[in-house]
Protein backbone atom coordinates (compact mmCIF):
# COMPACT_ATOMS: atom_id res chain seq x y z
CA UNK A 1 0.00 0.00 0.00
CA UNK A 2 1.50 3.27 -0.60
CA UNK A 3 1.68 5.67 2.25
CA UNK A 4 0.27 8.95 1.79
CA UNK A 5 2.32 12.05 3.13
CA UNK A 6 0.50 13.92 5.85
CA UNK A 7 1.02 17.50 6.82
CA UNK A 8 0.51 19.41 10.25
CA UNK A 9 -1.92 22.04 10.45
CA UNK A 10 -3.24 23.91 13.80
CA UNK A 11 -7.02 22.63 14.03
CA UNK A 12 -8.32 25.78 15.79
CA UNK A 13 -11.86 24.38 16.60
CA UNK A 14 -10.19 21.59 18.33
CA UNK A 15 -7.16 24.11 19.16
CA UNK A 16 -4.59 21.15 18.94
CA UNK A 17 -2.20 19.93 16.01
CA UNK A 18 -3.90 17.95 13.74
CA UNK A 19 -2.76 16.10 9.86
CA UNK A 20 -4.05 15.81 6.60
CA UNK A 21 -2.78 14.32 3.35
CA UNK A 22 -0.77 16.60 1.75
CA UNK A 23 -2.34 16.53 -1.99
CA UNK A 24 -6.00 17.65 0.63
CA UNK A 25 -4.00 20.83 2.03
CA UNK A 26 -2.93 21.38 -0.87
CA UNK A 27 -6.41 22.08 -2.30
CA UNK A 28 -7.54 23.97 1.00
CA UNK A 29 -4.85 26.47 0.79
CA UNK A 30 -4.89 26.84 -3.56
CA UNK A 31 -8.39 27.39 -2.70
CA UNK A 32 -8.18 30.21 -0.51
CA UNK A 33 -4.97 31.75 -1.87
CA UNK A 34 -6.15 31.86 -5.96
CA UNK A 35 -8.71 33.45 -8.16
CA UNK A 36 -10.87 30.29 -9.63
CA UNK A 37 -11.29 32.95 -12.40
CA UNK A 38 -8.07 32.09 -13.15
CA UNK A 39 -6.52 29.65 -16.74
CA UNK A 40 -6.24 26.35 -15.45
CA UNK A 41 -2.21 26.48 -16.25
CA UNK A 42 -1.92 29.29 -13.73
CA UNK A 43 -3.76 27.82 -11.09
CA UNK A 44 -1.46 24.43 -11.94
CA UNK A 45 1.52 26.76 -10.93
CA UNK A 46 0.42 27.97 -8.08
CA UNK A 47 -0.98 24.54 -6.66
CA UNK A 48 3.08 23.68 -7.35
CA UNK A 49 4.03 26.84 -5.69
CA UNK A 50 1.91 26.20 -2.44
CA UNK A 51 3.16 21.90 -2.27
CA UNK A 52 6.53 23.13 -2.82
CA UNK A 53 6.18 25.33 0.34
CA UNK A 54 4.57 22.51 2.46
CA UNK A 55 7.29 19.97 1.58
CA UNK A 56 10.00 22.93 2.35
CA UNK A 57 8.44 23.27 6.09
CA UNK A 58 7.38 19.86 7.18
CA UNK A 59 8.09 20.35 11.01
CA UNK A 60 5.96 23.31 10.99
CA UNK A 61 1.91 22.90 11.71
CA UNK A 62 0.22 24.94 8.64
CA UNK A 63 -2.05 27.71 9.70
CA UNK A 64 -4.88 27.89 8.04
CA UNK A 65 -6.71 31.34 8.63
CA UNK A 66 -9.19 31.90 6.42
CA UNK A 67 -12.26 29.50 5.41
CA UNK A 68 -11.80 27.69 2.17
CA UNK A 69 -13.80 29.02 -0.78
CA UNK A 70 -15.90 26.98 -2.96
CA UNK A 71 -18.23 29.80 -4.66
CA UNK A 72 -19.45 26.87 -6.57
CA UNK A 73 -18.95 23.51 -8.53
CA UNK A 74 -16.81 24.96 -11.05
CA UNK A 75 -14.68 26.79 -9.60
CA UNK A 76 -14.11 23.35 -7.01
CA UNK A 77 -13.57 21.20 -10.09
CA UNK A 78 -10.92 23.93 -11.75
CA UNK A 79 -8.91 23.53 -8.26
CA UNK A 80 -9.18 19.74 -7.76
CA UNK A 81 -7.83 19.40 -11.64
CA UNK A 82 -5.08 21.72 -10.73
CA UNK A 83 -3.70 20.11 -7.83
CA UNK A 84 -4.46 16.80 -9.57
CA UNK A 85 -3.07 17.38 -12.19
CA UNK A 86 0.23 18.39 -10.35
CA UNK A 87 0.52 15.71 -7.97
CA UNK A 88 3.73 15.26 -6.24
CA UNK A 89 5.16 17.89 -8.05
CA UNK A 90 7.54 20.79 -6.57
CA UNK A 91 10.12 23.47 -7.34
CA UNK A 92 13.74 22.90 -6.48
CA UNK A 93 16.45 24.67 -6.38
CA UNK A 94 20.26 22.21 -5.63
CA UNK A 95 17.80 19.40 -5.05
CA UNK A 96 15.82 21.60 -2.35
CA UNK A 97 12.31 22.78 -2.30
CA UNK A 98 12.65 26.22 -3.12
CA UNK A 99 10.83 28.92 -1.06
CA UNK A 100 8.08 29.18 -3.51
CA UNK A 101 6.98 33.59 -2.83
CA UNK A 102 4.62 34.78 -4.89
CA UNK A 103 2.09 37.87 -5.14
CA UNK A 104 -0.58 39.32 -6.65
CA UNK A 105 0.80 41.39 -9.57
CA UNK A 106 4.53 42.69 -9.56
CA UNK A 107 4.04 45.65 -12.09
CA UNK A 108 6.47 45.76 -14.31
CA UNK A 109 9.23 43.34 -12.87
CA UNK A 110 9.77 40.90 -10.06
CA UNK A 111 12.03 41.70 -6.97
CA UNK A 112 15.63 40.49 -6.10
CA UNK A 113 15.34 38.96 -2.77
CA UNK A 114 18.03 40.89 -0.96
CA UNK A 115 15.97 44.23 -1.82
CA UNK A 116 12.98 42.86 0.10
CA UNK A 117 14.37 40.55 2.67
CA UNK A 118 17.93 41.65 3.19
CA UNK A 119 18.93 37.85 2.02
CA UNK A 120 19.98 36.74 -1.44
CA UNK A 121 18.21 34.07 -2.77
CA UNK A 122 19.79 32.59 -6.23
CA UNK A 123 16.48 31.11 -7.68
CA UNK A 124 14.55 34.96 -6.48
CA UNK A 125 16.05 37.09 -8.93
CA UNK A 126 14.46 39.50 -10.60
CA UNK A 127 12.70 39.08 -13.83
CA UNK A 128 10.43 41.52 -16.50
CA UNK A 129 7.15 40.83 -16.32
CA UNK A 130 4.32 42.59 -18.62
CA UNK A 131 2.19 40.07 -18.34
CA UNK A 132 0.03 41.22 -15.22
CA UNK A 133 -0.44 44.46 -16.83
CA UNK A 134 -4.20 44.19 -17.31
CA UNK A 135 -4.55 43.63 -14.07
CA UNK A 136 -6.75 45.35 -11.62
CA UNK A 137 -3.51 45.94 -9.33
CA UNK A 138 -2.01 47.42 -12.12
CA UNK A 139 -2.15 50.65 -11.02
CA UNK A 140 -3.69 52.10 -7.67
CA UNK A 141 -3.91 55.46 -6.46
CA UNK A 142 -3.81 56.83 -3.00
CA UNK A 143 -3.89 60.35 -1.52
CA UNK A 144 -2.80 61.75 1.69
CA UNK A 145 -2.46 64.93 3.78
CA UNK A 146 1.08 66.00 4.43
CA UNK A 147 -0.24 66.01 8.08
CA UNK A 148 -1.38 62.00 7.68
CA UNK A 149 2.12 61.27 6.37
CA UNK A 150 3.97 62.68 9.25
CA UNK A 151 1.70 60.92 11.64
CA UNK A 152 2.28 57.86 10.21
CA UNK A 153 6.26 57.78 10.20
CA UNK A 154 6.38 59.30 13.82
CA UNK A 155 4.91 55.81 14.48
CA UNK A 156 8.26 54.37 13.13
CA UNK A 157 10.70 57.29 14.12
CA UNK A 158 9.67 58.87 16.53
CA UNK A 159 12.42 61.92 16.16
CA UNK A 160 11.27 62.35 12.80
CA UNK A 161 11.16 66.54 11.99
CA UNK A 162 10.36 68.22 9.09
CA UNK A 163 11.28 71.84 8.76
CA UNK A 164 8.40 73.19 7.09
CA UNK A 165 4.90 71.29 6.44
CA UNK A 166 4.98 72.12 2.24
CA UNK A 167 5.01 70.15 -0.27
CA UNK A 168 7.44 71.14 -2.28
CA UNK A 169 10.61 69.43 -0.56
CA UNK A 170 8.92 67.32 1.46
CA UNK A 171 9.93 63.96 -0.19
CA UNK A 172 13.55 63.58 -1.89
CA UNK A 173 15.96 62.10 -2.91
CA UNK A 174 14.36 59.50 -4.23
CA UNK A 175 16.37 56.20 -5.09
CA UNK A 176 15.08 53.69 -7.41
CA UNK A 177 16.17 50.77 -8.97
CA UNK A 178 16.70 50.56 -12.85
CA UNK A 179 12.92 48.87 -12.70
CA UNK A 180 11.01 51.91 -11.04
CA UNK A 181 11.10 50.48 -7.74
CA UNK A 182 11.64 52.94 -4.83
CA UNK A 183 14.99 51.56 -2.78
CA UNK A 184 15.03 55.21 -0.64
CA UNK A 185 13.48 58.19 0.01
CA UNK A 186 14.19 61.14 2.34
CA UNK A 187 11.39 62.48 4.23
CA UNK A 188 12.10 65.49 6.36
CA UNK A 189 15.45 64.83 8.45
CA UNK A 190 14.91 60.70 7.92
CA UNK A 191 15.88 58.42 4.98
CA UNK A 192 13.58 55.67 4.73
CA UNK A 193 13.20 52.50 2.32
CA UNK A 194 10.93 52.33 0.02
CA UNK A 195 9.72 49.09 1.23
CA UNK A 196 9.19 50.59 4.64
CA UNK A 197 7.07 53.60 3.21
CA UNK A 198 4.55 51.01 1.33
CA UNK A 199 4.18 49.21 4.81
CA UNK A 200 3.82 52.72 6.70
CA UNK A 201 1.47 54.12 4.19
CA UNK A 202 -0.34 50.94 3.18
CA UNK A 203 0.90 51.06 -0.32
CA UNK A 204 -0.17 48.03 -3.02
CA UNK A 205 3.93 48.32 -3.77
CA UNK A 206 7.25 49.90 -3.80
CA UNK A 207 6.58 50.96 -7.50
CA UNK A 208 5.30 54.45 -7.16
CA UNK A 209 5.60 57.31 -8.26
CA UNK A 210 4.65 60.68 -6.02
CA UNK A 211 2.46 63.58 -7.56
CA UNK A 212 2.59 66.92 -5.27
CA UNK A 213 -1.06 67.55 -5.59
CA UNK A 214 -1.95 67.16 -1.57
CA UNK A 215 0.22 64.39 -1.63
CA UNK A 216 -0.90 61.37 -4.25
CA UNK A 217 0.93 58.41 -4.51
CA UNK A 218 0.33 56.28 -7.77
CA UNK A 219 1.77 52.89 -6.95
CA UNK A 220 2.02 50.09 -9.38
CA UNK A 221 1.72 45.93 -8.73
CA UNK A 222 0.47 44.48 -5.61
CA UNK A 223 2.35 42.58 -3.11
CA UNK A 224 6.44 42.24 -2.56
CA UNK A 225 6.99 41.62 -5.82
CA UNK A 226 9.41 38.42 -4.61
CA UNK A 227 9.12 35.33 -6.88
CA UNK A 228 5.79 34.14 -8.76
CA UNK A 229 3.45 37.21 -10.35
CA UNK A 230 -0.08 36.02 -10.06
CA UNK A 231 -1.77 37.46 -12.62
CA UNK A 232 1.04 37.51 -14.74
CA UNK A 233 1.00 33.43 -14.33
CA UNK A 234 -2.31 33.76 -15.21
CA UNK A 235 -1.74 36.37 -18.27
CA UNK A 236 1.11 33.50 -19.31
CA UNK A 237 -0.99 30.86 -19.30
CA UNK A 238 -3.96 32.47 -21.63
CA UNK A 239 -1.06 33.06 -24.20
CA UNK A 240 -0.29 29.11 -23.84
CA UNK A 241 2.85 28.66 -21.38
CA UNK A 242 2.01 25.62 -19.61
CA UNK A 243 2.74 25.68 -15.67
CA UNK A 244 5.81 24.58 -15.73
CA UNK A 245 7.31 26.89 -18.27
CA UNK A 246 5.74 29.28 -15.88
CA UNK A 247 7.43 28.38 -12.99
CA UNK A 248 10.50 28.65 -14.62
CA UNK A 249 10.57 32.23 -15.54
CA UNK A 250 9.65 33.55 -12.46
CA UNK A 251 12.08 31.23 -10.16
CA UNK A 252 15.59 31.41 -12.14
CA UNK A 253 17.21 28.37 -12.29
CA UNK A 254 14.78 25.81 -10.58
CA UNK A 255 14.09 22.53 -11.42
CA UNK A 256 10.30 21.09 -11.73
CA UNK A 257 9.96 17.43 -10.15
CA UNK A 258 8.58 14.61 -8.14
CA UNK A 259 8.68 16.20 -4.83
CA UNK A 260 10.54 13.34 -2.27
CA UNK A 261 8.82 12.99 0.57
CA UNK A 262 9.30 10.51 3.50
CA UNK A 263 8.13 6.87 2.24
CA UNK A 264 8.55 4.09 4.25
CA UNK A 265 11.80 2.77 2.89
CA UNK A 266 13.07 6.67 3.06
CA UNK A 267 11.51 7.72 6.17
CA UNK A 268 13.86 10.73 6.07
CA UNK A 269 13.34 12.00 2.39
CA UNK A 270 13.19 15.74 2.33
CA UNK A 271 15.12 16.22 5.85
CA UNK A 272 17.94 18.35 6.35
CA UNK A 273 20.33 17.28 8.86
CA UNK A 274 23.77 18.96 9.70
CA UNK A 275 26.48 17.56 11.72
CA UNK A 276 29.36 19.25 13.10
CA UNK A 277 32.16 16.90 14.12
CA UNK A 278 33.84 19.40 16.83
CA UNK A 279 37.50 20.77 16.70
CA UNK A 280 39.84 19.93 13.80
CA UNK A 281 42.83 20.88 12.65
CA UNK A 282 45.41 22.34 14.99
CA UNK A 283 42.38 22.31 17.49
CA UNK A 284 42.50 18.08 18.75
CA UNK A 285 39.72 18.64 21.09
CA UNK A 286 40.61 16.54 24.39
CA UNK A 287 43.70 13.22 24.56
CA UNK A 288 42.89 10.23 25.91
CA UNK A 289 45.13 9.43 29.09
CA UNK A 290 45.86 5.94 28.01
CA UNK A 291 46.30 5.63 24.55
CA UNK A 292 46.50 9.38 23.32
CA UNK A 293 43.17 8.94 21.11
CA UNK A 294 42.17 12.55 19.88
CA UNK A 295 39.24 14.13 20.05
CA UNK A 296 38.65 15.82 16.72
CA UNK A 297 39.69 12.36 15.10
CA UNK A 298 37.13 10.40 16.65
CA UNK A 299 34.67 13.29 16.24
CA UNK A 300 34.94 12.68 12.51
CA UNK A 301 35.12 9.12 12.22
CA UNK A 302 31.75 9.19 14.00
CA UNK A 303 30.02 12.14 11.93
CA UNK A 304 31.27 10.19 8.80
CA UNK A 305 29.48 7.32 9.53
CA UNK A 306 26.14 9.05 10.84
CA UNK A 307 25.82 11.19 7.66
CA UNK A 308 26.11 7.49 5.64
CA UNK A 309 23.63 5.67 7.99
CA UNK A 310 21.19 9.04 7.80
CA UNK A 311 21.43 9.12 4.08
CA UNK A 312 19.96 5.44 3.58
CA UNK A 313 17.22 6.54 5.08
CA UNK A 314 16.81 9.77 2.41
CA UNK A 315 17.98 12.52 4.61
CA UNK A 316 20.04 14.93 3.18
CA UNK A 317 23.51 15.45 5.27
CA UNK A 318 26.08 18.41 5.61
CA UNK A 319 28.96 18.08 7.28
CA UNK A 320 30.36 21.61 9.00
CA UNK A 321 34.27 19.38 8.13
CA UNK A 322 34.27 16.33 6.41
CA UNK A 323 38.30 16.24 6.76
CA UNK A 324 41.04 16.87 9.10
CA UNK A 325 40.68 20.85 8.89
CA UNK A 326 40.81 23.99 11.44
CA UNK A 327 37.43 25.53 11.55
CA UNK A 328 36.17 28.56 14.02
CA UNK A 329 33.09 28.59 15.61
CA UNK A 330 31.36 31.33 13.28
CA UNK A 331 32.32 29.73 10.14
CA UNK A 332 30.22 26.70 12.29
CA UNK A 333 27.37 28.41 12.15
CA UNK A 334 27.29 30.20 9.04
CA UNK A 335 27.65 26.89 7.33
CA UNK A 336 24.15 25.34 9.51
CA UNK A 337 22.34 28.95 8.93
CA UNK A 338 23.08 29.15 5.15
CA UNK A 339 21.57 25.71 4.49
CA UNK A 340 18.79 26.05 7.51
CA UNK A 341 18.84 22.41 8.51
CA UNK A 342 15.45 20.70 10.04
CA UNK A 343 18.11 19.58 12.93
CA UNK A 344 21.89 20.06 13.95
CA UNK A 345 24.07 17.74 15.66
CA UNK A 346 27.06 18.65 16.92
CA UNK A 347 30.01 15.67 18.47
CA UNK A 348 32.20 15.90 20.85
CA UNK A 349 34.14 14.17 23.35
CA UNK A 350 34.53 14.35 27.12
CA UNK A 351 37.00 14.51 29.42
CA UNK A 352 36.97 15.06 33.49
CA UNK A 353 39.55 14.83 36.38
CA UNK A 354 37.94 11.66 37.96
CA UNK A 355 38.35 9.34 35.48
CA UNK A 356 35.68 6.86 36.33
CA UNK A 357 33.51 8.89 35.20
CA UNK A 358 32.13 7.59 31.90
CA UNK A 359 28.59 7.28 29.15
CA UNK A 360 27.22 9.49 26.14
CA UNK A 361 26.40 12.84 27.77
CA UNK A 362 24.07 15.09 25.54
CA UNK A 363 22.95 18.90 25.83
CA UNK A 364 20.01 20.75 24.36
CA UNK A 365 19.38 24.23 24.32
CA UNK A 366 16.80 26.07 26.96
CA UNK A 367 12.70 25.95 25.17
CA UNK A 368 14.53 23.76 22.47
CA UNK A 369 11.63 21.00 23.12
CA UNK A 370 13.09 19.70 19.48
CA UNK A 371 16.60 18.75 20.28
CA UNK A 372 15.16 17.75 23.82
CA UNK A 373 12.62 15.26 22.54
CA UNK A 374 15.69 13.92 19.52
CA UNK A 375 17.51 13.73 22.60
CA UNK A 376 15.68 11.49 24.67
CA UNK A 377 15.08 9.51 21.87
CA UNK A 378 18.76 8.69 21.13
CA UNK A 379 19.01 8.15 25.08
CA UNK A 380 16.16 5.14 24.68
CA UNK A 381 18.29 3.82 21.81
CA UNK A 382 21.44 3.83 23.71
CA UNK A 383 20.03 1.87 26.57
CA UNK A 384 18.62 -0.92 24.18
CA UNK A 385 21.88 -1.14 22.66
CA UNK A 386 23.88 -1.01 26.39
CA UNK A 387 25.66 1.91 25.63
CA UNK A 388 26.00 4.10 29.18
CA UNK A 389 24.41 7.35 29.18
CA UNK A 390 24.65 10.29 31.31
CA UNK A 391 21.28 11.88 30.23
CA UNK A 392 20.14 14.71 28.21
CA UNK A 393 20.49 18.07 30.13
CA UNK A 394 19.66 21.44 29.49
CA UNK A 395 23.10 23.58 28.23
CA UNK A 396 23.65 27.44 26.94
CA UNK A 397 26.33 27.10 24.22
CA UNK A 398 27.74 29.88 22.20
CA UNK A 399 27.13 27.37 19.35
CA UNK A 400 23.65 26.91 20.22
CA UNK A 401 22.54 30.45 20.31
CA UNK A 402 23.70 31.91 16.85
CA UNK A 403 21.89 28.71 15.41
CA UNK A 404 18.42 29.22 14.43
CA UNK A 405 17.36 25.45 14.02
CA UNK A 406 16.90 22.73 16.83
CA UNK A 407 20.40 22.03 17.97
CA UNK A 408 22.03 19.30 20.35
CA UNK A 409 25.30 18.49 21.35
CA UNK A 410 26.57 15.15 21.92
CA UNK A 411 29.12 14.11 23.91
CA UNK A 412 30.20 10.69 23.10
CA UNK A 413 32.31 9.19 25.95
CA UNK A 414 34.88 10.17 28.19
CA UNK A 415 38.70 10.36 27.06
CA UNK A 416 39.57 10.62 31.03
CA UNK A 417 38.68 7.15 31.04
CA UNK A 418 41.04 4.19 30.67
CA UNK A 419 38.37 1.70 29.78
CA UNK A 420 36.35 3.94 27.81
CA UNK A 421 39.00 5.15 26.04
CA UNK A 422 40.09 1.25 24.36
CA UNK A 423 36.82 1.02 23.49
CA UNK A 424 36.51 3.80 20.47
CA UNK A 425 40.25 2.09 19.48
CA UNK A 426 37.55 -0.60 18.03
CA UNK A 427 35.50 0.44 14.87
CA UNK A 428 32.81 -2.15 15.97
CA UNK A 429 31.81 -0.10 19.13
CA UNK A 430 31.83 3.29 17.23
CA UNK A 431 29.62 1.54 14.90
CA UNK A 432 27.03 0.56 17.66
CA UNK A 433 27.14 3.75 18.84
CA UNK A 434 27.12 5.53 15.68
CA UNK A 435 23.38 3.16 15.09
CA UNK A 436 21.82 4.32 18.61
CA UNK A 437 22.52 8.09 17.95
CA UNK A 438 21.22 7.01 14.14
CA UNK A 439 18.28 5.23 15.35
CA UNK A 440 17.41 7.70 18.03
CA UNK A 441 16.85 10.43 15.35
CA UNK A 442 15.14 8.24 13.01
CA UNK A 443 12.51 7.42 15.48
CA UNK A 444 12.35 10.96 16.46
CA UNK A 445 11.19 12.16 12.76
CA UNK A 446 9.18 8.97 11.74
ZN1 LIG B 1 3.82 40.75 -13.13
ZN1 LIG C 1 35.02 19.07 22.33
Amino acid sequence: MKKVYEVKYFDKTKNKIMTMPLEDMVSILLSIESNPNFHIEALKAQAVAIRTNLARNQLKAVEIDKEPIFEDGVSRGKINKAVNETEGIVITYDGKPIDAQYHLSCGGSTENSENITGNQVLYLRRVLCNYCKNSPYWQNEKSFLLEEIQELISRRYPDFKVEDLEIVGFMEDIERDDYGRVRYLKVGNEIISGSEIMELLELDSTRFIILPTGVKFISRGKGHGMGLCLYGANKMAEEGYSFDEILKYYYTGVEIEKAKLPSEERPLNGRIITIDPGHGGDDCGYKGDYLGLLEKDLVLEISLMLKDRLEELGALVFLTRDKDQNLLAIERIRKANEINPDFFISIHMDYFPNSTMKGVEMFHFRDDEISKKIGLSIMKSLKELNIPTRGVKEGNFYVFRAIGTSSLMLEAGFLSNKEEEIKFKDRKYIEKLVTSIWKGIRNYFI
